[in-house]
């Protein structure tokens, strides 16, 4: 990771139940992020902390796992997760759900638009976790809805998100309603001032921690990303290998099993390609990696942990079969490539649900990722074909090439002869898969609005006056509330 922090090399180190370690395993995690390792050991030795790591870095599972560790079970509403809006109280949920599933850890999400009478239900059943927004909060809390609601850990979530929404005076309130003797944990990608003032009137005393962004990525390598469905991600591979050219390809996929299936799938389609995961055997591991620097393969299918610090040179291509977990994982596969001043190419598959993982690449590592489209058969023999002409023009003449020309001169005229050639090579360059890989031109449209929209919302919210920003927020805050 890049980052100036040392990070943990595993989640044992906290000294976490056998039952939470094991939800964090099932969910995939394998090294706690930076802002996880300084801060657990922090919220684990209750202390109040102001967190402040940009998004998309792990913090929700910062405060998630301390929280479940410390869970005594006792039948009452222990901790409170307080964030701006529906979605991300539902992802927080999940993600709590995800690792606290072996702890029984039942959470319930409390949000405007939902029932008030369906949430009463839900509260009675004694969550031991509860995360809502703002308004539905401050709603249950003025209407006595929550009794004996003392939860001893308090976290803010997004906490300049919910500035910007206009929930800080919400916010103030809900604390008039929770214990004094509490803890409290304040997240939030950016620390403007009206948040530093709350934090001064909520916290006791609390730890810093604040994780710089990562380091902006290589410029030797050229990153791009190609929008396609589902079911397209193996053609797409085979076609852009095909019209790539490279020396030495890393694809990265999620999981050992797809390593497998990929690698052969890629063997039996005539390309020289091996596997690299963890279920291998260390000398499998090894052999891998030895036959893939030495050429005997030219393709390796990895996953991320296998892979993790292998440096090989002449690595032209990485592939992201999956968009990584997260943007760490991004800049650290990217970066088998574009190695020792030579130039890469990092191109990232994904479908348009998954573009939103994209931008949080990019706004975390400053990446400069941009859309291409997948070519099609025809565009790909172009490329092919000019590929051919300029191995031509750089091949040196042998002896043997020249003795076989003699005995064939006899029988052939020149240009035959350079035609039966051409035709013969040419015959081994089929290119694979459908003609058109990726959206159709009318969905692609769709999409490329939908970016430069956002892009377009995005610019104006920034150069908005602070003064006409907090107007229209104060109306959807309104709004909130009377869907409330
Ligand atoms: P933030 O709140 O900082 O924007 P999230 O908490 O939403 O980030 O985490 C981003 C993604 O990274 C989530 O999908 C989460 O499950 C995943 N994640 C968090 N911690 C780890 C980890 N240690 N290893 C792998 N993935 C992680
Ligand atoms: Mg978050």
């Amino acid at each position: 990771m890049n980052n100036n922090h040392e990070s943990c090399s595993s989640f044992l180190e906290f000294e976490f139940k056998q039952n939470l370690l094991r939800g964090i395993n099932e969910a995939g995690f394998k090294i706690p992020s930076p802002i996880q390792t300084q801060t657990i050991p922090l919220i684990l030795g209750r202390h109040d902390i102001i967190a402040q790591a940009q998004t998309g870095t792990g913090k929700t599972a910062a405060f998630a796992l301390p929280i479940i560790q410390n869970l005594k079970n006792n039948g009452e509403i222990e901790a409170l997760i307080v964030t701006p809006t529906r979605e991300l109280a539902m992802q927080i949920s999940d993600e709590v759900y995800k690792l606290g599933k072996f702890c029984h850890t039942k959470t319930v999400s409390i949000y405007g638009g939902q029932s008030i009478q369906r949430q009463i239900e839900l509260l009675k059943k004694r969550p031991q976790v509860i995360i809502a927004t703002p308004g539905r909060l401050l709603d249950h809390l003025r209407n006595e809805r929550l009794n004996q609601f003392n939860p001893n850990t308090v976290v803010l979530d997004e906490s300049d998100e919910m500035l910007d929404m206009g929930f800080l005076e919400d916010i103030e309130e809900i604390f008039s309603y929770l214990p004094q003797n509490r803890q409290t944990l304040l997240f939030s990608a950016t620390m403007p001032l009206p948040i530093k003032k709350l934090a001064q009137k909520i916290l006791n005393n609390p730890k810093i921690v604040k994780i710089s962004p990562s380091e902006t990525t290589n410029s030797d390598i050229s990153q791009r990303y190609y929008i396609i469905n589902e079911y397209e991600r193996e053609d797409a591979i085979i076609r852009l290998i095909d019209s790539e050219f490279p020396t030495k390809t890393i694809i990265f996929v999620r999981m050992k099993k797809e390593a497998d299936v990929l690698s052969d799938c890629l063997c039996s389609k005539g390309y020289l390609a091996g596997a690299l995961h963890g279920d291998m055997e260390q000398r499998e591991r090894l052999q891998a990696i030895k036959n893939f620097k030495e050429g005997i393969i030219d393709i390796l299918v990895a996953t991320d942990v296998a892979a993790r610090g292998l440096d090989i040179s002449d690595v032209s291509h990485v592939f992201n079969y999956h968009i990584p977990l997260n943007p760490e994982n991004y800049v650290h596969r990217i970066g088998r490539t574009g190695r020792a001043g030579k130039k890469g190419v990092a191109i990232t598959l994904a479908t348009p649900l998954e573009f939103k993982e994209i931008r949080r690449i990019t706004e975390n590592t400053r990446a400069k990722i941009e859309l291409y489209e997948i070519p099609t058969i025809a565009q790909t023999l172009k490329t092919v074909h000019s590929n051919l002409i300029k191995t031509l023009l750089e091949t040196e003449i042998t002896d043997d090439a020249l003795g076989i020309y003699e005995q064939l001169s006899n029988n052939f005229e020149s240009t035959q002869l350079v035609c039966k050639l051409l035709s013969y090579i040419l015959k081994e360059s089929k290119v694979l898969g459908p003609n058109k890989i990726g959206l159709s031109q009318k969905d692609l449209k769709k999409f490329k609005d939908s970016i430069f929209n956002y892009q377009k919302e995005k610019h104006s919210k920034t150069h908005k006056p602070h003064k006409t920003k907090r107007a229209n927020n104060v109306s959807k805050k309104h709004k909130t509330r009377n869907t409330s």
